[in-house]
């Protein structure tokens, strides 16, 4: 057995086999380059899910992280401390949002959004004690919360965790008379992701966001973007919306506003539906901490700083370009925005991300149909065109 398989074998005696992971065993980052146990190198065209959408160990998110785990981590909020405000302040501006409510990994924050929206719904909108629903997309996945699983539509998220959150009624996504049609006076919200990450990378139809915003706003709903995947440069925009100027009434973010390195997430939303948390309503020990918000800056002002913006633009329109030349009976299609790029292999998406792990390239199919592609923003070009041979390689290699 080598080092690898040695290691994994010991793993599996302790660790949940909740995941299935690729059979390497990582031990460094540095940018969008990864090491494992044997030296060998791989880039990252994973990115942790867009987690690491800075690269691995940023130099200044370390600098940061170092100076403010000296001087203050966490409190709580049962105190206040001098790193939130410029935090909250910044993403707000950014975002266009009023308020932010700071909590740690993404399902925190999809939670906190379900939990204002049903609020809002009872004491703003007026719908009976107990009866508000969600509405949420075909498909969605918005984390793995017994809530967040109960309007899941994959039955490995839900078998035998039962008994579900009710309240959630799913619609097709893309869809538009289908969402009218879904809509009752005891509807409070329409929870979506702009572009379902998890699902595959499927895009909307164009202009179904705008609709969607719009018949939300006619019936008195509230329009929740999570952004937990897509915001924060991923498509090339600094959030998805923007791609059709969408104004939402919520947004929920994470995964790369932790720099890769702490989980920070935020529901952020109008003055108006935040105002339903009062003291004692919602909270969270870690959420909002002076590490965790320091961290959290630093990542808005080096995702500004470095245009990552553009480059996610720039380099994505490269990619996806350089991907659609390839020809090759596997693939099936290949769509993208930004460096947010997913090609569809009916069936093979496993095998090829291990022929792409062999060849120095690491990344993880979704549902075996989808290989995604979705590296650090900061990668190199060079890295990109590396990627490309390989993927050809890998695809010849298959066939
Ligand atoms: C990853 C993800 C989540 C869950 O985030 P966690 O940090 O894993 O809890 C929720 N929504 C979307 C769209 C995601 O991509």
């Amino acid at each position: 057995m080598t080092k690898t398989q040695t290691w994994i074998a010991k793993e599996a005696k302790y660790c949940a086999a909740n995941y299935h992971p690729l059979p390497v065993v990582l031990k460094q980052g540095k940018e969008e380059w990864l090491w494992d146990i044997e030296g060998k190198r791989y880039v990252d065209m994973m990115a942790a899910y867009s987690a690491v959408s800075l690269g691995h160990c940023h130099p200044r998110l370390l600098k940061v992280l170092m100076e403010q785990a000296q001087l203050l981590n966490v409190v709580s909020r049962a105190f206040h401390t001098d790193k939130l405000l410029p935090f909250l302040e910044k993403i707000c501006q950014l975002s266009g949002m009023e308020m932010a409510l700071p909590m740690n990994t993404g399902v925190e924050a999809v939670e906190t959004a379900i939990k204002a929206a049903r609020r809002w719904g009872y004491e703003k909108k007026g719908i009976s004690d107990e009866k508000a629903q969600i509405l949420v997309a075909k498909n969605n996945f918005h984390g793995r919360t017994i809530t967040a699983v109960s309007f899941s539509s994959r039955k490995s998220y839900k078998q035998h965790f039962g008994p579900f959150t009710p309240g959630f009624v799913e619609i097709p996504f893309g869809d538009t008379e289908a969402l009218k049609q879904a809509i009752t006076p005891q509807t409070c919200a329409f929870l979506v992701e702009p572009i379902q990450g998890e699902a595959g990378i499927i895009f909307p139809p164009k202009g179904w966001l705008k609709a969607c915003q719009q018949i939300c706003n006619q019936h008195q709903i509230l329009f929740i973007l999570d952004e937990i995947q897509t915001g924060l440069a991923r498509t090339g925009k600094m959030f998805a919306f923007e791609h059709e100027n969408v104004i939402s009434d919520g947004l929920i973010l994470g995964k790369a506003l932790g720099g890769g390195i702490l989980p920070v997430s935020l529901f952020l939303t109008r003055k108006e539906v935040m105002s339903v948390f009062t003291p004692g309503s919602h909270g969270s020990t870690f959420g909002g901490n002076a590490l965790a918000a320091r961290l959290g800056l630093e990542v808005l002002t080096l995702i500004e700083e470095e245009s990552l913006v553009e480059r996610s633009r720039q380099l994505g329109d490269y990619f996806l370009q350089a991907l659609k030349q390839i020809q090759h009976p596997l693939i099936k299609e290949v769509r993208g925005k930004g460096l947010f790029i997913g090609v569809e292999v009916q069936g093979a998406a496993r095998k090829v991300c291990e022929k792409l792990m062999e060849l120095g390239v690491l990344t993880k199919e979704t549902h075996d149909t989808v290989i995604r592609f979705a590296p650090p923003l900061t990668i190199q070009k060079d890295s990109l065109d590396f990627v490309l041979g390989q993927f050809e390689k890998a695809l010849i290699a298959l066939s």
